[in-house]
């Protein structure tokens, strides 16, 4: 067991002033790390300090150092990426395999946006009267990141990378519940090179840590990402300062299953978009639309594959599903599955914990018979728990999926590629994907329409959200 794991001000690992917390293993229940957290005061410190790094290092200014310290961080990452998995599913209880991919991804993340800020070239221009434009992009200043639980490391890196990248310099809070793997990555930035105070990591609960971060003057930007709840929240405080923000929020997304495609293929799609990380995914496909024509036979065949995962240790390579994150999420994802009975909302599987495996394994749950304005349809339950509803034609298909507060993220399931652009397009998401899920793409912009929030991650956009542009115009 870890103890009195510190949070990270000026390049120190300092003593947090606030209480100390134990963090559990959700899979064993295992105390696995002891964190002390910080106080208000500590917020304070850490913003101080990164706005002396800011203004009083060359870590704005100096491309080539920002680059060398990136790639050193992915060099590292990835020659560790062992030790981060292993730790990221201690902490969060997915399976192994997919917390490979997230360091993986955070790797390629790290390498993109220090390729990218070589690459990247001020725009100039002869202009009608003689002189000369120039447009320079400038980091923003001190950034607030913000992250959820389900991701811990890999949502941090899509904010840190380009955060940094830009020349920016760092105040981040990771979740209460899963702050470990970026600690340990913490670590590793001041191994390789980032000047002291760029790169601050503060612990604890979002009402008082996170809430001195949106609230404190100094902090040019924040960045965050969490539940629509929170982000409205956020976004209305950074309003009193004009802070800049980006949100990164829920989603509802709809899968559509048309009826030329095998649906083994079509069932192994929609398996994967719902179940994977256990359905705590921000884009996890919990609404599915199948076409009236094989909707029977798709359930059944739906039912059958669903039952059949498997949920265990997250360390076994054969394992689907591992616990659910903690038992508040638990309850609440409870609430939804009790509140769906009483709307009238038939089970068609799941729905209950598997207590031989321990208190936060929860069958793939799956409900059918489903009107459109009930909770278990438009809220984001962030679990194992879809709905599966049948559609009579394309625009049907369209108007039900496009039916929800939310915009983050869609699929299509056809064959035919001209039905499949045409239904893309008609989707208000910010990600489509077709006859596949879930991978992200990181030259690629991630982020949401409606009230999936405000911005993009990953991409140039990504980077140019952490920069402010700057026209100079020179006369001869
Ligand atoms: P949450 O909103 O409760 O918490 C997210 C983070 O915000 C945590 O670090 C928390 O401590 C902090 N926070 C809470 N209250 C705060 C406040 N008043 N001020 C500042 N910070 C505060 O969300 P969660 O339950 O941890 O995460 C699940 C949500 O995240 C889901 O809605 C999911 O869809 C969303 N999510 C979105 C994306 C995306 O890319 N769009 C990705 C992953 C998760």
């Amino acid at each position: 067991m870890a103890e009195y794991l510190q949070p990270l001000i000026d390049g120190r690992w300092v003593d947090g002033a606030a209480t100390v917390r134990s963090l559990i293993n959700p899979a064993t229940g295992e105390v696995i790390a002891r964190i002390r957290d910080v106080d208000a005061t500590q917020v304070h410190d850490a913003v101080v300090v990164a706005k002396h790094a800011f203004e009083q290092t060359n870590w704005a200014t100096d491309t080539p150092l920002r680059v060398r310290v990136l790639r050193k961080i992915a060099d590292r990452l990835e020659m560790a990426a062992d030790e981060f998995a292993r730790l990221e599913t201690q902490n969060t209880g997915k399976p192994l395999r997919e917390s490979e991919l997230d360091v993986a991804d955070s790797v390629s993340c790290f390498r993109y946006y220090a390729d990218l800020i070589e690459s990247k070239r001020p725009w100039q221009k002869e202009m009608w009267d003689g002189s000369k434009s120039l447009v320079v992009y400038e980091p923003v200043g001190v950034c607030g990141l913000i992250v959820p639980w389900n991701f811990p490391l890999l949502l941090g890196v899509w904010k840190l990378a380009p955060a940094l990248a830009a020349g920016n310099t760092v105040v981040f809070k990771p979740a209460e519940i899963t702050p470990l793997t970026m600690l340990k990555l913490g670590g590793l930035a001041q191994e390789s090179g980032m000047p002291d105070g760029v790169f601050n990591i503060v612990l604890g609960d979002g009402q008082v840590v996170g809430e001195a971060m949106i609230r404190h003057p100094d902090v040019d930007k924040i960045s965050f990402t969490g539940g629509s709840k929170t982000g409205k929240h956020i976004y209305m405080t950074c309003a009193e300062g004009l802070k800049r923000v980006s949100l990164e929020l829920g989603g509802k997304s709809p899968l559509l299953v048309f009826d030329d495609v095998d649906s083994d293929i079509s069932v192994d799609i929609v398996l994967f978009g719902a179940f994977f990380n256990q359905g705590q995914v921000c884009v996890a496909s919990s609404r599915i639309l199948v076409h009236e024509s094989i909707y029977r036979e798709f359930i059944e065949k739906l039912r059958q594959r669903a039952m059949e995962l498997r949920l265990g240790d997250p360390f076994d390579p054969d394992t689907d599903l591992g616990p659910l994150a903690s038992a508040a999420h638990l309850e609440k994802i409870n609430e939804y599955i009790r509140d769906a009975q009483a709307a009238g909302a038939t089970l068609l599987c799941g729905g209950k914990v598997k207590p031989d495996l321990g208190p936060l394994f929860l069958e793939p749950t799956i409900f059918v018979g489903v009107m459109q304005d009930m909770d278990i349809v438009q809220e984001e339950v962030f679990g194992p728990v879809i709905t599966v509803q049948p559609f009579a034609s394309e625009a049907d298909a369209i108007a039900l999926a496009n039916d929800t507060k939310y915009g983050l993220a869609a699929g299509v399931i056809t064959n035919d590629l001209a039905r499949a652009e045409r239904v893309a397009r008609s989707l208000r998401a910010g990600t489509v994907w077709l006859n596949g899920y879930h991978t992200p793409h990181v030259e690629a912009p991630w982020g949401g329409f409606k009230h999936s929030g405000i911005g993009r991650e990953l991409g140039p956009e990504g980077l140019t959200g952490f920069m402010e542009p700057k026209h100079i115009n020179i006369h001869p």
